[in-house]
């Protein structure tokens, strides 16, 4: 009965273990996927920054054409201006213009050379997301595979484990499911140096010769989980 019982936990135990797995998987993948989105929203801001950049620029040309016309209609002004002083006036205005358009135009410049490099931030961001994704798209059908790996072999095993519960009676699989079902470790335990390995509680000594001399099975009085001798742990 413990040789069986045993055989069937050991199924047991490995059938958690790849149902965990299973269930940690999509968890895994969608860290995996979060990095990307990561790389993909940095190479959205450095695209947005670049846009910025030369709406910024254009914004600046605008504003030094506007300029030039005002210059030329100053122009066309002064042709009619009688006084010196009238002229003159007229004169400095033209002049402040000029120095704006030279200050406009140095600092599109600037920014010509800071697309430049926002352009080169762009580019560098892509070709690592290009190699993330690569990366990534491996380690996701990885994944995947072992996915379907452990899905196989966890049908395999509780096929197995079907087949085992013959010559075991209804009552002791039941007891022996319903612990299995609450402690999602073990069931069935060795008495280890007169306590149960379980709860790691010291067996009552009544229990432990219980143990040792009966083929029942018999329930730690404290977990409840079916404890046993071990050969090896007998003396
Ligand atoms: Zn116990």
């Amino acid at each position: 009965m413990i040789e069986k019982l045993a055989a069937i936990q050991e199924r047991d135990c490995r059938i958690l273990k790849f149902e965990r797995e299973l269930k940690d998987l999509p968890t895994r993948k969608q860290e995996i996927e979060a990095r990307l989105e990561d790389n993909r929203q940095a190479l959205a801001k450095a695209r947005e920054a670049v846009r910025l950049r030369q709406s910024e620029v254009k914004h600046a040309e605008a504003e030094v054409i506007a300029q030039r016309e005002k210059i030329k209609k100053h122009r066309d002004q002064q042709v009619s201006i009688k006084s010196n002083r009238e002229f003159r006036v007229v004169d400095d205005e033209i002049a402040l213009l000029e120095s704006s358009i030279r200050k406009s135009d140095d600092a599109s410049l600037e920014m010509m050379q800071a697309i430049e490099k926002a352009n080169e931030d762009v580019k560098r961001l892509e070709a690592s997301l290009q190699a993330e994704e690569d990366s990534i798209r491996a380690e996701v059908q990885g994944i995947d595979e072992r996915a379907r790996a452990v899905a196989a072999e966890l049908e395999r095993v509780q096929t197995e484990r079907h087949g085992m519960t013959a010559g075991i009676d209804a009552n002791t699989l039941r007891k022996y499911d319903r612990i299995m079902n609450n402690r999602k470790d073990a069931a069935l335990v060795k008495i280890v140096n007169g306590a149960c390995s379980g709860c790691h509680m010291r067996l009552p000594p009544y229990l432990v010769h219980a143990a040792r001399r009966s083929q029942e099975l018999v329930a730690c009085s404290y977990c409840g989980r079916f404890v046993y001798m071990a050969p090896q742990a007998e003396n």
